[in-house]
């Protein structure tokens, strides 16, 4: 299927998204009246740039308040259209849209609208244009794809068909079961656009939180089900407004654009058990056992650092690599890689963003498919040198530069600790503290990079994710999501902040762009592993005694379970399923952060106690900065 995107979607000049819309790969762009205004050329000359990009203009927009106007304006209006007219001449364009009526003299009507549109239709025929007729939500007479398409029906004209806007129809919650009926090659465009259920004027809502399919709480499956059924086989395009996405960069929004298109198109096909023949095959959503590793970059100073750390945190170095300055260390599941060679991609990710977790490595189902699946959603793969006989990991890019690699349990990617690594006879480190399984990480984005991670991850992985969440924080509102796996194999905390001033965003500034921030750790009886930690001589945050006296007021906890959790700095919250009990290690380097958690059947991760832990942290990192 042709895939296009309004040029009102992306952020910069017009040739500049141009560029960018062509080389994230589609076919198609719609030319927004505004974008040309502010073009400094001629009509023509964006023809030449549309061309030379093996771009196709798929329609010119918008056209407003056409149907329906009373003399003397309804010539006007007629005459306005030529002059559009002359302009797609000139543009090579043969599609004009024209979104329903808004003005407040226009008459309703279907059959004066028919009219209308059967004498443009003659109009435009003459020229070899055709017209799209569109219902906006917020019309005055049509607001509704039904009656815009009872209007295109009695028009009758070849050149009048049917715009259909996903954001409109969906947003008013419109019946969907009418659009397969409507034949398609009555339809002449199909917008698509997702966006949040929010509880405000459609207007603004559309104006400023639509977003690509895929981001946003609308069925668009369901929709491209019944687009699909009309025997609909124009193009797609996304038209997107957006307040994140013009202010990020247009290269990156098109790609995420052509990603969620292809995620759609993957979805709808499995949905309806047909594959496209024009599709080419792709993996279906990898299945994430867990996460097999985290790696750390570091120098030789924060390297030692860190590994005193880990000891402290009860794990043991089991095994050193072959061939680089690499070390594993183990506890119950969990695997820390620690990276200080000082050739690599860890040993630039260091110098950027100093001691970081530089990768993270995914148990999957199948780690060729993922990268396969991978390459087909635009994410970008990765590769660097391996030495002799060691394994050679699929990776792609992910947040913030850093890497995201699969191995399965199938391959020879299976055996990557005993290829890669050696062990040692007796590994170094403390006794075990009682950590089992990694439970979650936290990564810190900036706000416009939010919903882009989120589709690439859950375009990539078999996640579900939960409704976005506002944590308060002392310096502003931390806005979260969480993406996880069915059976809670992988769970990632993407946080986002617009403040300056939150700890999330001091994080982004402190460590030189986006990253994973905080790394939980589950245990199975928290105030053992707390003690053994705290014996180990890891210093843990100190949580303020109101907390406790909050806690007794609104849970039915024993005096004396209050009395440990308050002398180990515990956090406690519980939900229908059970509890959740949570530590804190202090930040290491102003940089990143280790949870310790029991979790007891709770499905949640401790969203309650985030402002309480981000006031904690904020009076320790008060403390290091005025001191
Ligand atoms: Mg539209
Ligand atoms: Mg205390």
């Amino acid at each position: 299927m042709q895939t296009a995107i309004a040029t009102v979607s992306l952020s910069g000049g017009l040739a500049e998204k141009l560029e960018a819309i062509a080389s994230a790969g589609f076919t198609g762009v719609e030319i927004f009246e505004s974008d040309l205004l502010s073009f400094n050329g001629t009509p023509k000359d964006v023809a030449r740039i549309v061309a030379s990009l093996g771009l196709r203009i798929v329609t010119f927009q918008p056209f407003r308040d056409f149907e329906g106007m009373p003399e003397p304006q309804r010539s006007r209006t007629f005459a306005r259209a030529e002059r559009k007219f002359d302009l797609m001449g000139e543009l090579g364009c043969d599609l004009l849209m024209i979104c329903s009526n808004v003005a407040p003299d226009s008459l309703g009507g279907v059959d004066r609208a028919a009219a209308d549109f059967q004498e443009l239709g003659e109009r435009a025929q003459r020229r070899g244009i055709r017209v799209g007729f569109e219902a906006l939500a917020w019309g005055r007479h049509i607001s509704d794809y039904r009656d815009a398409w009872e209007v295109v029906r009695r028009a009758d004209h070849p050149a009048i068909g049917l715009t259909l806007d996903s954001f409109h129809i969906l947003a008013r919650k419109t019946d969907l079961k009418a659009i397969h009926s409507i034949p398609g090659n009555r339809i002449v465009l199909v917008q698509l656009a997702d966006a949040p259920w929010l509880d405000m004027d459609v207007m603004s809502w559309s104006r400023h939180f639509r977003c690509f399919p895929g981001q946003g709480d609308f069925p668009l499956v369901d929709f491209m089900d019944e687009v699909l059924a009309a025997g609909y086989e124009g193009p797609l395009s996304l038209e997107i407004f957006n307040d994140q996405f013009r202010a990020g960069s247009p290269r990156g929004v098109a790609i995420d654009g052509q990603r969620s298109l292809v995620h759609l198109m993957d979805q709808s096909h499995r949905q309806s058990g047909t594959i496209a023949e024009t599709t080419p095959q792709m993996p279906p959503r990898t299945q994430c056992l867990g996460v097999e590793f985290l790696e750390f970059a570091a120098d030789d100073r924060s390297a030692a650092e860190l590994a005193r750390l880990f000891m402290g945190l009860g794990f043991r170095k089991v095994g050193d690599h072959k061939s680089k300055a690499v070390t594993r260390w183990s506890q119950g599941s969990i695997n820390l890689v620690l990276n200080s060679d000082k050739e690599g991609f860890a040993h630039s990710h260091y110098l950027t963003h100093g001691p970081s977790v530089c990768a993270i490595c995914l148990r999957v189902d199948s780690a060729t498919a993922t990268l396969n699946r991978a390459e087909k959603l635009c994410d970008t793969p990765f590769r660097q040198a391996v030495g002799p006989g060691e394994l050679e990991i699929p990776t792609v890019r992910g947040l913030g530069g850093s890497l995201l690699y699969f191995v399965d349990p199938t391959s020879e990617l299976g055996r990557l600790w005993d290829i890669d690594f050696t062990t040692p006879v007796v590994p170094a480190g403390n006794a075990d503290a009682g950590l089992t399984t990694l439970d979650h990480i936290s990564q810190s984005m900036h706000y416009e990079e939010m919903l882009s991670w989120l589709l690439f991850y859950s375009s990539l992985l078999d996640v579900t994710r939960t409704p976005q969440l506002d944590v308060v924080d002392p310096g502003g509102i931390v806005r979260s999501q969480v993406i996880q796996t069915a059976d809670g194999a992988l769970r990632i905390a993407l946080n986002a902040s617009q403040s300056q001033q939150t700890l999330s965003s001091h994080f982004l500034s402190h460590y030189f762009g986006s990253g994973v921030q905080h790394i939980a750790l589950a245990c199975g009886d928290i105030v053992s592993t707390v003690k053994q930690l705290r014996a180990n001589g890891v210093e843990m945050l100190s949580i303020p005694e109101n907390y406790y006296d909050d806690l007794e007021a609104r849970t039915e906890l024993s005096a004396e379970r209050l009395d440990i959790l308050r002398r180990n700095d515990i956090l406690y919250d519980c939900d229908q399923a059970g509890e959740y009990l949570q530590a804190y290690t202090r930040t290491f380097e102003d940089l990143f952060f280790f949870e310790i958690v029991e979790r007891r059947g709770y499905k949640g991760l401790g969203a309650i106690n985030a402002p309480i832990r981000l006031a904690a942290q904020a009076r320790q990192l008060s403390r290091a900065t005025f001191l």
